[in-house]
């Protein structure tokens, strides 16, 4: 059964007099514990995309249904909720809050979901040892290098048991080896289970994912395998 069921997705955006078709009928099925890359040139709609996927914006026209729900016709404040049950998002600037500390900006989905709080503490810190961050609970994020402040947003994530991760451009901010650091996490995500769905610019980092699905002009290009992509190489 597919986590992530599309069909025909479409959205057109209305600027003034003119029309932005940014998708133009989309057909995707994702399954549980798929690990995807989603790649394709700027203005292509992966941003759009990314959007739909995760239940920030509605499509104008077509299906999706998330988890065995139909989200596509909800309405905004449905969605928040869903946002916040299913949905884990990584981003390229971390978006943590600068005053809080690494285990409160990791237990702040729970407070939201209504988490008693010292549940949402302990849920925090067994997220934080699972990337790593054991002994960071108490800093804040200026007080952690680029590496670990995603190490955070990546288990801020991961504390609702989301059915899905989407990340846009998780390793656009950080150097090499530090982006082989986060590769090396989403694997450990995707080996535990997890649904992760990543949007990236670079070969490099899409070829850790294990099915590339490529837009162009709104729809999808191409969409391969881990095995006929290592083939074809
Ligand atoms: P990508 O992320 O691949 O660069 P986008 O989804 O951002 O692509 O954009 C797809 C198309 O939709 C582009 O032509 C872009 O200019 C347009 N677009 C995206 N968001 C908006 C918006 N909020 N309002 C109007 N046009 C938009
Ligand atoms: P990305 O770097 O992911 O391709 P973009 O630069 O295309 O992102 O878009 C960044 C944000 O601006 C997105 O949320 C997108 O919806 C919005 N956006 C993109 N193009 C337009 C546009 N022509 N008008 C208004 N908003 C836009």
């Amino acid at each position: 059964q597919p986590v992530i069921q599309i069909k025909d997705l479409t959205k057109t955006y209305i600027m003034g007099q003119t029309q932005v078709r940014a998708l133009a009928g989309i057909d995707l099925n994702i399954d549980t514990n798929e690990y995807v890359a989603l790649m394709g040139p700027s203005g292509s709609g992966k941003s759009t995309l990314m959007n739909l996927l995760g239940c920030l914006d509605t499509p104008t026209d077509g299906h999706y249904e998330l988890d065995g729900k139909d989200v596509s016709k909800m309405e905004d404040n449905e969605l928040a909720q869903i946002r916040n049950e299913k949905i884990g998002f990584v981003f390229q600037t971390f978006n943590l809050l600068p005053r809080q500390t690494t285990l409160e900006n990791v237990a702040l989905p729970l407070v939201y979901a209504g988490v008693s709080r010292s549940v949402r503490e302990a849920r925090a810190r067994e997220v934080l040892e699972s990337v790593g961050l054991g002994d960071r609970t108490d800093h804040r994020p200026n007080e952690l290098s680029g590496g670990q402040r995603q190490r955070v947003a990546i288990a801020r994530a991961l504390v609702n048991n989301p059915a899905i991760i989407l990340a846009d451009e998780p390793t656009g901010n950080l150097d090499t080896k530090t982006s082989i650091e986060i590769m090396e996490i989403f694997e450990e995500i995707h080996n535990n289970g997890n649904t992760v769905i990543l949007v990236t610019h670079e070969p490099d980092i899409a070829e850790h994912a294990h099915r590339i699905v490529r837009l162009r002009d709104g729809i999808v290009e191409s969409d391969v395998r881990n095995e006929e992509i290592r083939r074809a190489s």
